[in-house]
């Protein structure tokens, strides 16, 4: 709170107060340190391709080990790296990461693997981004096409011009581009016809309960309808039972993405994933640069 009031204030000390406020800033702190202190990791959850079972490709999912407080979920942290700016050196090492892995599977005759990896709309807002993600493609030699990054619509209806360059860019380069908790946003559906993408990830707050709410029940059918007739891909994301599965394939959602397959995995569990292999073991990533 004292933070807020900038650098140079002069707020009554107590032990308790202190307590208070500094929890958030040593956060802050610690996450500056995050990156060269190697406690990063990503994770990858198998995307299932609903026809033939098959596990097609795989999200990449930030996890940050604090030394003290252990295992610290992205929705904590992610939100300060925003605020911090450091959103952009994490971001393109998990994008680096990613990639890399996404490379060595490819290698290891896994080339339909397809990498799903979140941007930040300050990733996206970038002057450079483009440039930044074609250079990361180049170093890691991953072939584009199996590239697909996820947006969400709050970033994308944010500068609507820019959004369309970047996304004919994009497309140019035949990088894949999926909408992000759909539904969830506050921006209005016109967005879906003034610009071009590849897929919608129906948020896990309409997949949740879908058996037994009817509402959740009639949002998902109709977004996997109105999608379809967009010529749009479905992924359902936080499919847990076989009931919702089963829900999902008979309005043939296109992939699903939950734990029923599978939870996020470190990269060198990828072969044996509950869903099935996705990978043959991982190579050693740190910073981004593989070792060999
Ligand atoms: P998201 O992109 O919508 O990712 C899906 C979230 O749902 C992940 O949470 C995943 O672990 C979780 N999930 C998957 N299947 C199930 C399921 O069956 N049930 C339930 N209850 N949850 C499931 P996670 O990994 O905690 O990530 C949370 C959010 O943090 C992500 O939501 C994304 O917005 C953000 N995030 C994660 N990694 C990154 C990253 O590298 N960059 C950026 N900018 N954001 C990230
Ligand atoms: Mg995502
Ligand atoms: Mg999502
Ligand atoms: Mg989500």
């Amino acid at each position: 709170q004292a933070r807020k009031q900038g650098g140079n204030n002069h707020q009554f000390y107590t032990p308790q107060l202190q307590l208070v406020s500094l929890a958030p800033l040593s956060l802050e702190t610690d996450l500056r340190y995050a990156l060269e202190r190697e406690e990063f990791e990503v994770l990858y959850q198998p995307q299932v391709d609903m026809r033939t079972g098959q596990i097609i490709g795989a999200e990449a999912l930030l996890r940050w080990h604090h030394p003290e407080r252990k295992l610290i979920s992205p929705v904590e942290f992610i939100p300060i790296a925003e605020e911090t700016g450091l959103i952009i050196p994490i971001g393109e090492w998990v994008l680096r990461t990613a990639c890399t892995q996404t490379k060595f599977w490819h290698d290891g005759g896994f080339g339909f693997l397809n990498i799903a990896v979140n941007l930040s709309v300050y990733q996206f807002n970038q002057e450079n981004i483009i440039q930044k993600i074609c250079d990361i493609l180049r170093e890691t030699g991953l072939n584009p096409a199996s590239l697909e990054l996820e947006l969400t619509e709050g970033s994308i209806v944010q500068n609507p011009e820019a959004t369309r360059r970047i996304f004919s860019e994009l497309k140019l380069r035949g990088i894949q581009i999926s909408i992000d908790d759909f539904g969830t946003g506050y921006s209005s559906l016109s967005y879906l016809q003034q610009f071009s993408f590849d897929s919608l990830k129906i948020d896990k707050c309409f997949v949740r309960n879908i058996t037994t709410d009817s509402k959740n029940a009639a949002i998902t059918i109709a977004i996997i309808q109105m999608a379809h007739s967009l010529k749009l891909k479905v992924i359902a994301e936080g499919v847990e039972t076989q009931a919702e599965q089963y829900f999902l394939s008979q309005y043939e959602c296109d992939v699903m993405q939950g734990y029923l397959f599978s939870r996020p995995i470190p990269a060198k569990e990828g072969y044996q994933s509950k869903a099935g292999q996705f990978g043959a073991e991982s190579v050693e990533v740190v910073n981004g640069k593989k070792l060999l």
